[in-house]
């Protein structure tokens, strides 16, 4: 049977994006269907402009400490409006970005929604196209719990269009998008409240970087309630908000931001009518080459539910089209030991096993640490610590984890994700030669174990 296309994506996000435009280059017909945004989450409501409000965010602090260095300004303040308007200027000019990468690598670009209709058969607003393999990359969608009071809440979707930027919000959840626009609400000048429902917040990460960036959040001034969750949201009649917490106590707020994870986007995608079947969790089961149980269909990226992060979905997508259509080339995505950032103030980084984790897996561990104030900051106030630590295996000296909460952790760890990569022992550690004055050359001058 003759196909319109050898390749149909559906959806032009991180991992969408980067599979149409291999798949293209490597001489496949690829068609993409977009249905709200060019570039998908990352690009409109996740990582970039997330990031420019982080920048936007440290500015407060900057300003504050600038006197410290013999700098006098007037009286700093913020206008959020303009924030949003050059976030939205940068956001736009991506967006064309993303439409002459597709273009120019000869995808044939669909905007609409895209809605399965048989196994090989995708219809864009009603237009039927088809094509031998279907790639949903439809990414994920917030959620927020059913509770009295739900209309009220915004998530990180409607969070970057605000007009105004509240007096007071109220931040509930304790994952990455949490903690990260906690900080950059706090950064700005709302009076900040996070509310998490476990003991401590960021579950997952080394329990010595959640404390430490748990105590750092508190010196910022960012009420921390852990231990409990909205039980309700009323609106008053002025019209601010007030959240009833399941232990009694009610925050006045102007502002109830969710963040509790997020769901696959499958509205509207027609699974209906092929065999792809869904994980326990809801997200699109696939196997280790992202094919579902429908032979013509792969996916990949969040809406599989596996590492919900931009690089992660890029290489899936890059995988998908090397193994379609460049054979050769093809090499499975490898999970292990995926470095990453909350762009929390401060940052952490973090890549490899947990000091928890390493110790689950049956490792012995030596643990090295330091916490010290960045040299920045010591001609100012400010109180803020950084943490670097190290998990280390005691049997064979190979450096397990590398964790930091601090300045440019991101930055940091992304340089030190290649040497755990390559294997790198805590003595290949010592023999590398420090950058000096740095933060980063802490990671090659522990030399005694902590007591743990
Ligand atoms: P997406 O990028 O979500 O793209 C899916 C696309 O499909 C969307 O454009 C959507 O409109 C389109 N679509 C959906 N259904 C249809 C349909 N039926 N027809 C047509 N089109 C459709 N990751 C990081 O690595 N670093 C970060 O700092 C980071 N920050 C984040 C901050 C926030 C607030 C959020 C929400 C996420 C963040 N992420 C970050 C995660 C990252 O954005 C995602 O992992 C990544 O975008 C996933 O890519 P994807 O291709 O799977 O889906
Ligand atoms: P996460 O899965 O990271 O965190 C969800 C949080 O919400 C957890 O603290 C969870 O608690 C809590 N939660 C879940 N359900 C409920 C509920 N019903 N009631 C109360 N609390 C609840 O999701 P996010 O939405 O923060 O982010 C989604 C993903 O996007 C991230 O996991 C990450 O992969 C990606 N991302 C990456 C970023 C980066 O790289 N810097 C930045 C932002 C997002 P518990 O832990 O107890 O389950």
């Amino acid at each position: 049977m003759a196909f319109d296309f050898d390749l149909f994506v559906v959806g032009a996000g991180s991992g969408g994006v980067r599979a149409a435009r291999f798949a293209a280059g490597f001489g496949a017909r690829v068609a993409v269907a977009e249905s709200r945004y060019l570039g998908g989450t990352c690009v409109n409501v996740g990582c970039v402009p997330k990031k420019l409000l982080v920048y936007g965010a440290h500015y407060g602090e900057d300003f504050e400490q600038a006197g410290a260095f013999g700098w006098t300004a007037g009286e700093p303040r913020f206008d959020w409006p303009t924030l949003i308007a050059n976030k939205n200027r940068e956001i736009a000019r991506l967006n064309g970005i993303y439409r002459n990468l597709l273009v120019n690598s000869g995808v044939t670009l669909l905007e609409g929604h895209a809605r399965i209709r048989d196994p090989h058969t995708v219809e864009v607003d009603g237009k039927p196209c088809t094509a031998e393999h279907i790639l949903v990359a439809t990414g994920g969608w917030p959620k927020v719990p059913e509770i009295p009071g739900k209309e009220y809440a915004i998530t990180s979707n409607e969070a970057f269009h605000l007009e105004a930027l509240p007096r007071r919000v109220l931040v509930v959840g304790g994952g990455y998008i949490a903690v990260e626009f906690a900080s950059i609400f706090n950064g700005m000048g709302a009076q900040t409240t996070q509310v998490y429902r476990g003991p401590l917040f960021l579950r997952g990460f080394d329990q010595g970087v959640r404390e430490h960036l748990r105590d750092e959040l508190v010196k910022k001034g960012i009420a921390l309630r852990f231990n409990t969750d909205v039980a309700r949201i009323d609106k008053r009649a002025d019209g601010s908000l007030a959240a009833t917490l399941k232990d009694g106590e009610v925050i006045e707020t102007d502002c109830v931001f969710y963040a509790t994870g997020r769901r696959p986007m499958l509205d509207g995608l027609g699974l209906e009518n092929t065999a792809v079947k869904l994980n326990a969790h809801g997200f699109i089961a696939v196997d280790d080459e992202y094919r579902t149980d429908e032979p013509s269909i792969l996916a990949i990226g969040d809406v599989i539910g596996r590492v919900a992060l931009t690089p992660v979905a890029l290489a899936e997508g890059m995988a998908v089209a090397r193994r379609l259509f460049r054979p050769e080339e093809y090499r499975k995505v490898d999970y292990r030991l995926i470095p990453t950032a909350v762009f929390s103030l401060p940052n952490i980084g973090t890549v490899g096993l947990t000091t928890e984790q390493a110790r689950e897996a049956g490792h012995e561990v030596k643990i090295f640490e330091s916490r010290f104030r960045p040299m920045k900051l010591t001609l100012t106030d400010s109180q803020e610590k950084t943490l670097m630590k190290l998990v280390v295996d005691a049997a064979t000296d190979r450096v397990l984890g590398v964790h930091m909460v601090g300045p440019e952790a991101g930055e940091i760890v992304q340089g030190l994700a290649v040497a755990l990569k390559a294997g790198a022992t805590k003595c290949v550690f010592d023999e590398t030669i420090g950058i000096h004055p740095t933060a980063a050359e802490e990671f090659v001058t522990m030399r005694t174990p902590v007591a743990q």
